[in-house]
C-alpha cells in the first residue's frame, strides 16, 4: 500500500478537474488548484457533472457521492494547496514554459517528503527534472480522458527516478483503480499517444486540407468497431490542448502540415470560444453529438447522392 494519502492537482481543467474528482471518489484526500477562482468554479461544475456521470456509469450512491465531495478541497493558494501533499499531479497546460515556472514556483513550498508527477501528454519528464528541485521524487503519471472508463495510467521514469517513487507511484495508480502501463524508457507520448497523435494528426491533415468530412473521418473509424471517432476524441481532448500539442511540435520539427493543422484549430474553434466537449461544441454539438445518433452509420437514403456528387466534384471550390 502506498503513503500517498493527501493528493493536490496543478490545474483544474479538463484532465485535472477529472483525476481530483476520481481519485478523491477512490479515497484519497484531493485538492485542487488553480490560478483563479473561475478556473476553481468552473472545476466545482464540472465535478457536480462527474458526479451524475459516476451515478450512472459507475452505479455510486449518494453515501458515495457525498464522500467524494468531502474529500474534495479547492485553493487558489499554492502554498496552501501543497502544504499537506504526499503527491502532488500537475495537469496545467501542454506548454513547456508554463509547466516549468509552476515547477519552479512550487519547488520552494513543497515539503521534504512529496511526490511530483507530471500529467504532460508529450513532453518528457527529464525536461522538467531540474526545475522540481527533488528529481528523485518525480516521474510522470499519465492519465486518459474520461479517466473513470479509460482506466489505464502510464507511468514513466526520467534517468533520475528513484525506485521509491516509481513504487508509490505505482501503488497510488493501482489504488485508484488505474491498469499501470510501464515505459522502459522515456518516450514523448508514452505508448498511447504514440499512436494516437499521429492517428489524430492524421484525421486533422485530411479536414484541414479539405480532403474530407469529420463526419465521413469518423464513420470510417466507427464502422470498424471504434466507440469515437477522431473529431469526437478531438473534441474531448478539447481544442486548447490539440491546438498546444500541434503548434508546440509544429515548431520544434518545422512540420508545415502540423502547423497549418495549429493554425485550422486555432481559426475555426479557440477564436471562435468552442473549446469543444467542455464549451458544448466543438467539431460536434453536445450533448446528443450527432455521431452517437443511430442514422450516423446508417445507409443513407439514395437521395443524399446528389449533395455527395457536389462534395466530391472537381467543380466545387476547394474548401481547404
Ligand atoms: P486545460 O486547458 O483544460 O486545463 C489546464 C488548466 O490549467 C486550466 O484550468 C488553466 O486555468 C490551468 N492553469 C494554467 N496555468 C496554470 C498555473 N500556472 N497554475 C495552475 N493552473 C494553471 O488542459 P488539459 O486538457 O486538462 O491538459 C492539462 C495537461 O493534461 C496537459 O499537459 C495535457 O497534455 C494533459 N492531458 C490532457 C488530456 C486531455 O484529453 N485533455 C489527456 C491526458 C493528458
Amino acid at each position: 500500500m502506498s503513503s500517498l494519502k493527501r493528493l493536490t492537482v496543478l490545474g483544474p481543467g479538463v484532465l485535472g478537474s477529472q483525476i481530483a474528482w476520481h481519485s478523491a471518489f477512490k479515497g484519497k484526500t484531493v485538492t485542487v488548484y488553480g490560478i483563479t477562482q473561475d478556473t476553481v468554479d468552473r472545476c466545482r461544475t464540472a465535478h457536480e457533472q462527474y458526479a451524475a456521470v459516476y451515478r450512472s456509469e459507475l452505479g455510486a450512491g449518494d453515501v458515495d457521492i457525498s464522500a467524494t465531495r468531502q474529500r474534495l478541497a479547492y485553493s487558489t493558494d499554492l502554498a496552501a494547496a501543497v502544504a499537506e501533499a504526499d503527491l502532488v499531479i500537475e495537469a496545467v497546460p501542454e506548454i513547456p514554459g508554463v509547466k516549468t515556472a509552476v515547477f519552479e514556483e512550487m519547488a520552494k513550498l513543497l515539503p521534504p517528503h512529496t511526490l511530483v508527477a507530471t500529467n504532460s501528454s508529450t513532453l518528457l519528464p527529464s525536461d522538467f527534472a531540474s526545475a522540481t528541485g527533488r528529481p528523485d521524487k518525480f516521474c510522470a503519471l499519465h492519465f486518459a480522458n474520461m479517466i473513470w472508463a479509460m482506466n489505464y495510467a502510464e507511468v514513466m521514469a526520467h534517468p533520475l527516478t528513484s525506485r521509491e517513487t516509481l513504487t508509490e507511484v505505482t501503488e497510488f495508480a493501482v489504488e485508484i483503480g488505474m491498469v499501470p502501463i510501464a515505459l522502459r524508457k522515456e518516450q514523448n507520448g508514452y505508448v498511447a499517444n504514440s499512436w494516437v497523435v499521429p492517428m489524430l494528426s492524421a484525421a486533422q491533415t485530411l479536414v484541414t486540407n479539405g480532403i474530407a468530412t469529420p463526419e465521413d473521418v469518423d464513420r470510417t473509424y466507427l464502422l470498424t468497431g471504434g466507440k469515437v471517432g477522431p473529431f469526437g476524441m478531438i473534441d474531448m481532448i478539447g481544442m486548447k490542448t490539440c491546438h498546444n500539442v500541434l503548434s508546440y511540435w509544429g515548431s520544434v520539427s518545422g512540420d508545415a502540415q502540423m502547423n497549418a493543422n495549429a493554425e485550422y484549430i486555432k481559426t475555426r474553434f479557440l477564436d471562435r470560444g468552442l473549446l469543444g466537449l467542455q464549451t458544448g461544441r466543438g467539431y460536434y454539438e453536445y450533448p446528443d453529438p450527432a455521431f452517437e445518433r443511430p442514422d450516423f452509420l446508417a445507409v443513407p437514403d439514395i437521395a443524399v447522392v446528389p449533395d455527395l456528387v457536389t462534395l466530391m466534384s472537381p467543380e466545387t471550390e476547394d474548401p481547404a
